[in-house]
């Protein structure tokens, strides 16, 4: 079916008010959950398949993830979808103020392959509980992953209400020449910057869910074999390829050494002396960004690691020393499972270095000072960030997960998803039964009264 033709259908379906019934909505996000529950076995091996995805990490990240989202969602529709009272203006006496929450139409998702399931169902939980209609266009890098999400979208939703397109970039710009009534994206800058383009035609309002390169602070007050083993955790979960991984560690002149010296030991526990053998270690996603990730350890000095296997696109966890911000690998997101230690002497030393980038998605901090960590909070602009550990921000649906500047617009998670995808109608109701007369012309000698009415309220 023609793009124009599954978005005409699916803005007749909204305006016949067919997504409007919480209930329905409701019912519908509880067949979604039972159908992955229903598929977890094959949506494990797909995302095996795509690129030797860990099966600890595919229910940890991916369909645990999306379950949690759903079953709040399911728990929450009603009471997020309640218009909110709030104080009425002393301006407008007598009348009661509301905020009310509607679904914006016809949405289009756009997902990338790192965390290709969960990154397409995610945002698509807060559409369809907010009211929306949905076209999801899952990465073509994934095509297992992408083929299983097609089968259980289509097993659970009617096309009119939520319908995938599968395909490359040139079917992205064919989606993207549409009209659509909000873009929730996920994926590279350099493509963010073309979906805000194709969006601003149309004045469409987005969410850009980008990257950048994430720093990882250790001071000399940080208990470096925890700080060691919790970096290595959120580096190369993944291999390496999450967008809120740590990208490079600035360390402490005098904890570089031991610190070297516990992310060694911590990866060999981790992943063994072979990581190539683990089942617990992911492949790079394909040849193109394997080849990147090759050409960022030439020229540098490899501490550990630094294994590339061609064939089954490994490359092994890898430490890098005494990088300049010259070298390639400092030139962009890395975005794989190499890691550059850098180190530091003076919090002079740290600005400048996080300030020759643009504001990452995230930042980390190790560090067990006070002032330092406060320091930290107030000098640097970062999209989230953790104290102590890495990436667990992300857990806590409480808290909206997006970037700023370059790193993202917009965020979502749990019930931010929900008025991420919601347009808040502010309205006031009047009553009848007053109608001071201070603002009605003839304008003459109430000047005086506005004056203190304004200074009073
Ligand atoms: P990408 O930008 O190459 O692709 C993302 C999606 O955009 C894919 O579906 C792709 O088909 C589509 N696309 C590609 N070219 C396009 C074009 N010219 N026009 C329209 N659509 C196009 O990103 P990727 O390689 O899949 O993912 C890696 C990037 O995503 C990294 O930079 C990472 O930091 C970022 N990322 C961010 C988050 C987040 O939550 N902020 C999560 C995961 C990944």
């Amino acid at each position: 079916m023609k793009i124009s033709e599954i978005l005409n259908r699916q803005r007749n379906y909204f305006s016949s008010g067919a997504t409007k019934s919480i209930a329905t909505r409701r019912k519908v996000l509880i067949r979604f959950r039972e159908s992955i529950k229903n598929n977890e076995s094959a949506i494990i091996k797909a995302l095996k398949d795509d690129f030797k995805k860990p099966v600890f990490e595919s229910v940890a990240t991916e369909i645990g993830v999306v379950e949690k989202e759903l079953s709040l969602a399911i728990k929450n529709i009603w009471k997020w979808q309640q218009p909110k009272k709030v104080n009425s203006s002393i301006l407008n006496f007598p009348s009661s103020d509301y905020i009310y929450y509607e679904p914006y139409g016809v949405t289009l998702i756009v997902a990338p392959w790192n965390y290709p399931f969960q990154l397409a169902i995610g945002p698509m939980i807060g559409a369809i509980a907010a009211g929306n209609t949905v076209v999801v266009k899952p990465s073509e890098l994934t095509p297992n992953t992408s083929a299983i999400i097609s089968k259980i979208i289509f097993e659970v939703f009617n096309p009119n209400h939520v319908t995938v397109v599968q395909g490359d970039k040139e079917v992205a710009t064919s989606l993207l020449a549409e009209r659509w009534d909000y873009i929730f994206f996920t994926g590279s800058v350099p493509v963010g910057k073309i979906i805000y383009k194709a969006a601003a035609e149309h004045l469409t309002p987005v969410t850009l869910e980008l990257g950048g390169k994430s720093p990882c602070i250790v001071d000399e007050t940080a208990r470096i074999k925890q700080a060691a083993r919790r970096i290595v955790w959120g580096k190369f979960v993944n291999a390496g390829q999450t967008c809120i991984a740590p990208d490079y560690i600035l360390v402490h002149t005098s904890k570089k050494d031991a610190l070297l010296k516990a992310l060694s030991d911590e990866i060999t526990r981790a992943f063994s002396d072979n990581p190539e053998s683990s089942p617990d270690f992911a492949r790079i996603i394909n040849k193109k960004n394997f080849e990147r990730l090759s050409s960022m350890l030439e020229n540098v000095n490899i501490y550990y690691g630094g294994k590339l296997t061609n064939e089954s696109l490994y490359i092994s966890p890898s430490i890098v020393t005494d990088v300049t911000l010259e070298d390639k690998i400092m030139k962009e997101e890395i975005f794989g499972p190499l890691l550059p230690v850098l180190t530091y002497n003076s919090k002079e030393d740290v600005s400048k270095i996080i300030h020759s980038f643009e504001k990452p998605l995230s930042a980390y901090v190790f560090s067990r000072k006070r002032s330092f960590i406060k320091w930290f909070n107030a000098s640097f602009s970062y999209g989230g960030g953790v104290i102590n550990d890495t990436l667990v921000h992300f857990v806590n649906d409480a808290l909206p997960f997006g970037g700023v500047g370059h790193s993202g617009i917009g965020s979502y998670h749990g019930e931010e998803s929900f008025y991420t995808f919601s347009h808040a109608k502010s309205i006031v109701k009047k009553g009848t039964w007053l109608d001071i007369p201070v603002r009605y012309a003839p304008y003459e000698g109430k000047i005086g009264l506005l004056k203190s009415f304004l200074r009073w309220f």
